[in-house]
């Protein structure tokens, strides 16, 4: 059996694979017609046309070098817009669970938070647009109990 001549891996996951003139036409299952051009991708157990692999979001070849394949309930996706989709941006500050990439957030120096995490961690009263919060010890607090925290620390200027 004569080996596959085949280029090197493109990406992960994605080979491209020079078809053999002796062999049947594999069939694309991106676009279900034979492949009759001179390479085929293959990839996820499938054969492609070059141009039939493509991400499900931005249309971007995913047989071009320096592309990655990732796949998600039945979607081919590029690498931007898997993070994108399913990635995460991080853990909530104030909840501590994940926050996937897709959702709003709000964020106050390093940290990211749920927008309906954001909210003064002591009253919870929540910040609307302009609003001040301070950032102390990581949690979030809104003016009043800010300073209330300060005057219990004895860091407030003494008012004679
Ligand atoms: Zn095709
Ligand atoms: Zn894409
Ligand atoms: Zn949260
Ligand atoms: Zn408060």
């Amino acid at each position: 059996m004569r080996p596959h001549t085949q280029r090197p891996f493109l990406s992960a996951g994605i080979q491209m694979l020079s078809v053999q003139p002796d062999t049947k036409p594999k069939g694309c299952a991106g676009c279900n017609r034979k492949i009759k051009d001179r390479y085929l991708l293959k990839a996820l157990d499938k054969y492609w046309h070059e141009d039939c692999l493509k991400c499900a979001c931005c249309d971007c070849r995913l047989g071009e070098v320096g592309s990655t394949l990732y796949t998600k309930a039945n979607l081919i996706l590029c690498r931007r817009d898997y993070l994108r989709l399913f990635g995460v941006t991080g853990n909530c500050a104030a909840c501590s669970k994940l926050i996937p990439a897709f959702e709003m957030v709000m964020r106050a120096k390093d940290n990211v938070y749920h927008l309906d995490c954001f909210a003064c961690q002591l009253c919870n009263q929540r910040f609307c647009v302009g609003d001040k919060f301070f950032l102390k010890n990581n949690m979030i607090l809104c003016q009043t109990d800010y300073e209330e925290g300060l005057m219990k620390e004895g860091y407030a200027p003494q008012v004679r």
